[in-house]
């Protein structure tokens, strides 16, 4: 892991590679059950970081420039997935103080007040007045936050790759079986996405309703493909041209048939989440990404660039 950041901080030092970093939630407060998530504060330094010792770029500039083979050095765009609220209220302030182009990737069926089901199972783990659980016909124990977290990760897991009506359903009945309430709604709605394009954010599609599209017949995943585009065209008012595939790993998550259902569906760009970073030579509709560093390997991640630059 340490050897592959240095081995990247490297390559980030030289000119022509264009690292694509991911963002989720940015957390106006630590949350114990989302250990990994920048919390607003952590998120002002690493925009600081960019600001200083990278060239922040709009995906636009960034897609010219390779094209063009013209990419200036530790070029970065910082791009966001799924359409959290928190992006707007609490990330594109940080943004826009750093003058930091990101690009925010919505998918459109949670702009109606419905949570990810990620996040629906995660809440049943996270009520501290709950200490057990009642799923299928598994008792399931809660502990302390680690406990939680361990739990909730392992039924993720095992949910993820369910046909996705299954999943919803298998969701609605640990609500019913625990009887537990939603939790308020954490994804922008349409109004709330054309704010956040208004203040200068690139908004891209992530489908309709999230599924992993490699498991999908080819007709359904089109549909999920275009109708993000044009929902999302339709509440903006402007084209939407930029995509990321849902969970975004090449032949787990997706494969050459959605990349060219992407390709002819009028985006210009599509980005995974395969680490790495993306040269003249990267197809554009297979743009690599990652997950920037956490709280202790980033500050010597980037000392490192820092170093080899030669600041
Ligand atoms: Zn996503």
């Amino acid at each position: 892991m340490l050897h592959k950041m240095l081995q990247l901080a490297g390559q980030l030092t030289s000119r022509g590679k264009l690292s694509i970093l991911i963002y989720h939630q940015v957390l106006s407060e630590f949350d114990p059950m989302r250990p990994t998530e920048p919390t607003a504060q952590m998120f002002d330094w690493q925009m600081r970081l960019l600001q200083q010792y990278f060239t922040p770029l709009s995906l636009d500039q960034a897609l010219h420039h390779l094209k063009h083979n013209t990419l200036p050095p530790n070029a970065v765009c910082v791009t966001f997935d799924d359409g959290y609220l928190n992006n707007l209220t609490v990330a594109q302030p940080i943004l826009a103080k750093y003058a930091i182009p990101a690009t925010v990737y919505i998918a459109t069926a949670f702009s109606t007040g419905r949570n990810m089901w990620n996040d629906r199972l995660i809440h049943l783990f996270a009520a501290q007045s709950r200490q057990q659980l009642q799923l299928d016909d598994e008792q399931v124990q809660l502990g302390d936050w680690q406990d939680r977290r361990n739990k909730a990760q392992q039924w993720l897991k095992q949910l993820k790759y369910l046909p996705l009506a299954q999943r919803l359903d298998k969701i609605d009945q640990f609500y019913r079986q625990n009887n537990a309430d939603e939790q308020a709604a954490l994804m922008m709605s349409p109004a709330q996405i054309k704010q956040l394009a208004d203040c200068g954010v690139t908004i891209g599609a992530h489908t309709v309703n999230h599924p992993i599209l490699k498991v999908i017949p080819e007709q359904q995943q089109r549909q999920e493909i275009n109708q993000s585009k044009q929902q999302l065209e339709s509440w903006l008012g402007s084209p939407v041209q930029h995509f990321a595939y849902p969970n975004g790993a090449k032949n787990t998550d997706f494969d050459d048939i959605t990349v060219k259902l992407v390709e002819s569906n009028g985006f210009v760009s599509a980005v995974t989440t395969d680490w790495g970073i993306s040269t003249a030579d990267t197809s554009r509709y297979q743009l690599k990404r990652f997950t920037p560093w956490d709280k202790t390997a980033g500050h010597f991640h980037l000392r490192l660039i820092k170093n080899a630059s030669g600041f």
